[in-house]
């Protein structure tokens, strides 16, 4: 039998992972099967063990069930524990581990993928979700100059300012509260473009940004994207890039093999 694994979310037909984690098995020639799972929202757990029962070797954890995973875990990588949400499991035995491969995923694409050094940058983080979350530490580490996290609900954002103390300076509060600050990436984790809403920004944000990211992807530019490139951003991004890095970390972790990342972008690329 196959080693299976899956991604398990709700809603989850319009997930990539399935694309992805097979390109990844042909390339690297593992034998593994990997699949979507749909869960109701007050079932993940119960989907979870039977899917382990199973046999199942491992899961990918998306919207909205990373806090619960995080819960679910019997051990914790350091990562996810500081993060304190999960987006990947890994069954071994009778346990079961929680990683967040989200940040690296994001470090990774910013940096190997599209050339721009996080070090010494002013940094503006956009929302205080679990996709948030799981990135402010892999960021920190970079050493920016500065980490400002900005949400519409602030006293979130000031939440995670206080989780994070820890690891290095953050500024948090409003959208608006930023204006007037100058930032050279502009990094949107919010789920403002998943409904093509945009959030309530000061336009001078993007005056000097070099990058305006959204983890958010589609075959226009988002209206995040269009905004930034029109009051000055130099250059946009998706998170195209970020899914297809955090998926190979995760692969990384059930697999130890690693595997190449850029002909899977393309993939990807072309048929959004
Ligand atoms: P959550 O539901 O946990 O958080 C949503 C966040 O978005 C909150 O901060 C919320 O603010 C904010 N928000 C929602 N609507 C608006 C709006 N109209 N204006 C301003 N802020 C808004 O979602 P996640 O953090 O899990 O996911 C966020 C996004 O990141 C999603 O689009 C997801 O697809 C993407 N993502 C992409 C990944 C990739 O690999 N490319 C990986 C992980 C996530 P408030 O607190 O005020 O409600």
């Amino acid at each position: 039998m196959l080693d299976s694994y899956a991604v398990i979310g709700n809603p989850i037909a319009h997930s990539k992972s399935p694309l992805i984690h097979t390109a990844f098995a042909q390339q690297t020639n593992q034998a593994l099967q990997y699949g979507a799972i749909w869960a109701p929202l007050d079932g993940f757990r119960k989907v979870v063990e039977s899917f382990r029962q199973q046999g199942g070797k491992g899961l990918n954890v998306t919207v909205p069930f990373k806090l619960e995973a995080y819960q679910l875990a019997t051990r914790l990588t350091g990562r996810a524990s500081i993060a304190q949400a999960v987006n990947t499991l890994k069954f071994e035995n009778d346990e079961i581990l929680g990683d967040n491969t989200d940040g690296a995923g994001l470090v990774r694409d910013i940096e190997c993928n599209l050339g721009i050094s996080i070090a010494d940058k002013r940094v503006l983080l956009m929302g205080a979700g679990g996709a948030a979350r799981g990135v402010i530490l892999p960021l920190l580490q970079q050493k920016p100059a500065l980490l400002a996290i900005a949400n519409r609900t602030a006293q979130k954002a000031q939440a995670l300012q206080q989780q994070f103390s820890a690891h290095g300076d953050i500024a948090a509060g409003s959208f608006i509260h930023f204006s007037g600050t100058r930032f050279d990436l502009i990094i949107n984790a919010t789920s403002a473009s998943l409904h093509d809403a945009l959030p309530e920004l000061p336009i001078d944000i993007f005056a000097h940004a070099t990058l305006a990211y959204d983890m958010m992807y589609s075959h226009e530019p988002t209206r995040f994207l269009q905004f930034a490139q029109k009051n000055g951003a130099r250059h946009m991004a998706d998170g195209i890039g970020m899914l297809v890095e955090q998926a190979a970390e995760s692969f990384f972790l059930w697999r130890s093999i690693r595997p190449q990342t850029k002909p899977v972008i393309a993939q990807l690329k072309s048929l959004i």
